[in-house]
């Protein structure tokens, strides 16, 4: 796996050149450069280095597919998008998809208040607002607010309450009415993770009961005309296609009916995101099984398919896909601080001129090691292993022969590894597994990959260099946090091979891939490790421009944030320090100055790496 999958996961997105993972645009900058180029001010710990033109690429994408296909099929309604912003509210992000998506009056979702006060202070007048989820009054009279700006807006509701609550915002105030989108609750089901945004049982959406009463209300309201959208959501990373049709088929059925009942100003279905992402790095394990222009084909020919039968005017169709735009277009670059095996290397071996004879054996089954023989090598010292950690324990060997009983174990079973590469047995599967070596990483998987803490999702992982070198050591990748679980294991029969690095010669830094989506404002403070730093990279045909480099938080920032008082922490320390016994006025002023350049860095590690 020397690309480490690049062709499943990496979109053409990047390319290895002379040994390191590049940016497949203009000049090509190798992530290696970019990142030292940042450490250079120094800046350490993790940090997240921002694409945008990776977001460029992917509305692109989505926009291009979809009028193709609407173009090839004759299909009269429209095609509109707009980004939820719960996959990513972060400024550097927003910003990106504002720009990339001007020219395609590409808008943004909200889901709760503060979505929806960024979506109506950022997108541009025009282009569509969708608001989705629970709302309560004031959260309705934004909307209308919004509407009364000139804004694009459409609510959904979720629910006959919040029907209700529109139309007392409607009568009570003299603000513009904003386009209302009905949620219908689908009973056909998701896929996937997260499938309970569709089905009967779902947490969202109107029974078919519900929107006869719906629709009654808005006649006697004299809201009809505003009514313009169905919706629905069948769950995000949808890896396989037929559910979608399925809910097409669903959600095309109720549009037509509705048209056929006389909702006239009704016009357009949104059919939500779910647009999955190849995860994947390697090819048996493959998540998604289909490409983007089966997903646009499907979604225009069943809708075609189903309003030519019914005589209806073909709707104007939205998307939501956010998972499928911002994903790529962030990387976690974390350097590696520490290989937890490099105790087991042969040069720590050091006998004495007589060692215990089971000792003595093992050298010899080292020595005498080949492919033949490795299997019934390897049962003979672990059996050996075990008889000398009895010794040991009554006290009949020194610490010396259990450190090298321990190194020569290793050696053994490393080796058979590599001999029987291409034909290993399940047992030997399970030792690849125990022996994975340990890369101390320094991050925290709960602040930037609480995806794989909750839901074992797996993210493309890579070195930026070394790629032309062989990597031979099975790796798992342990976090900075105290907590067990903060450790990504891989599988046996889909493992990581990492390089055999010296860090006292040479730095060596993994990136992650696809952690655009949900991870960043998902993530935990766990042990106090707060959001990474962050930097957008604008790359040229020369070179490339960091910008908006911010460093993650400090240290009296983080404690500040839950609550404690910073210059309050502050004062205490520099006091005790202050009164305690110093031999020099100059010592006590220098120390003092540390403690203050500590306090005011970020709060991942920084020594060695
Ligand atoms: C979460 C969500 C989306 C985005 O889903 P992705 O899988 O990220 O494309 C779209 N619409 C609604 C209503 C959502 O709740």
């Amino acid at each position: 796996m020397k690309d480490y999958g690049l062709g499943i996961w990496g979109n053409e997105n990047f390319i290895i050149k002379e040994g390191e993972v590049c940016i497949n645009r203009g000049s090509k900058p190798s992530l290696m450069e970019i990142t030292q180029d940042i450490r250079n001010s120094g800046l350490r710990g993790p940090i997240i280095l921002r694409f945008p033109h990776l977001i460029g690429k992917q509305i692109e994408s989505l926009y291009a597919n979809f009028e193709r296909v609407i173009e090839e099929n004759n299909y009269t309604g429209s095609f509109n998008a707009v980004f939820p912003l719960k996959v990513n509210q972060y400024p550097q992000a927003v910003k990106s998809i504002i720009k990339y998506g001007a020219s395609y009056n590409y808008g943004l979702e909200a889901g709760s208040k503060a979505e929806l006060v960024l979506a109506i202070a950022h997108t541009p007048i025009g282009s569509p607002i969708t608001v989705n989820g629970f709302k309560d009054t004031e959260m309705t009279t934004l909307c209308f607010m919004a509407a009364q700006m000139g804004h694009n807006i459409t609510i959904t509701i979720e629910g006959l309450g919040e029907l209700e609550s529109i139309i007392e915002v409607a009568n009570t105030s003299n603000l513009k009415a904003p386009n209302i989108g009905i949620r219908v609750r689908l009973h056909s089901s998701g896929s996937g993770s997260w499938a309970k945004s569709g089905g009967m049982d779902a947490k969202f959406g109107l029974t078919a009961t519900e929107l006869l009463e719906a629709i009654t209300m808005l006649q006697e309201q004299q809201l009809i005309d505003h009514f313009t959208m169905i919706h629905f959501h069948i769950g995000s990373q949808m890896e396989d296609i037929a559910p979608l049709k399925k809910a097409l088929r669903e959600a095309g059925n109720i549009y037509a009916e509705l048209k056929r009942m006389g909702s006239d100003a009704l016009n357009s279905i949104n059919i939500g995101g779910g647009l999955a992402v190849e995860y994947s790095q390697h090819e048996q394990h493959r998540l998604r099984n289909y490409s983007l222009k089966e997903f646009a084909n499907d979604v225009v020919y069943v809708l075609r398919e189903i309003m030519n039968a019914k005589g209806v005017e073909h709707p104007n169709i939205y998307t939501e896909s956010g998972r499928f735009i911002i994903a790529s277009h962030a990387i976690l670059i974390t350097p590696v601080l520490e290989l937890f095996s490099q105790d087991y290397q042969e040069k720590s071996l050091k006998f004495s001129d007589t060692n215990a004879p089971l000792i003595e054996e093992l050298r010899e089954l080292n020595n005498l090691l080949k492919q033949e023989n490795c299997i019934e090598y390897i049962h003979d010292a672990l059996d050996h292993l075990e008889s000398l950690f009895t010794l040991f324990d009554l006290g009949y060997i020194t610490l010396q022969d259990r450190s090298n009983a321990e190194i020569l174990v290793h050696q053994i079973i490393k080796k058979s590894l590599r001999m029987m590469k291409g034909s290993r047995t399940a047992e030997l599967n399970r030792l690849q597994e125990r022996l994975q070596e340990r890369y101390l990483i320094n991050s925290s998987i709960f602040q930037s990959m609480p995806d794989y803490w909750g839901l074992r999702q797996q993210f493309p992982v890579m070195p930026l260099n070394k790629l032309d070198e062989p990597a031979i050591r099975a790796a798992s990748l342990w976090d900075i946090t105290c907590d067990s679980d903060g450790e990504i294991l891989f599988n046996p029969n889909a493992p990581l091979y990492l390089h055999d690095v010296d860090l006292d010669e040479e730095e060596y830094f993994l990136a992650f891939f696809n952690i655009g989506a949900y991870q960043e404002t998902l993530g935990m403070s766990h042990n106090l490790f707060t959001h990474p730093s962050e930097c957008s990279i604008e790359i040229t045909e020369e070179g490339y421009e960091l910008h908006d480099i911010e460093e993650s938080d400090n240290i009296l920032d983080i404690l500040d944030d839950i609550g404690y008082d910073k210059s309050q922490i502050l004062i205490q320390l520099k006091n005790n320090l202050a009164n305690s016994p110093f031999t020099t006025e100059e010592e006590k002023s220098d120390t003092l100055q540390q403690l203050e350049l500590y306090l005011y860095q970020n709060g991942y590690l920084r020594t060695t790496n």
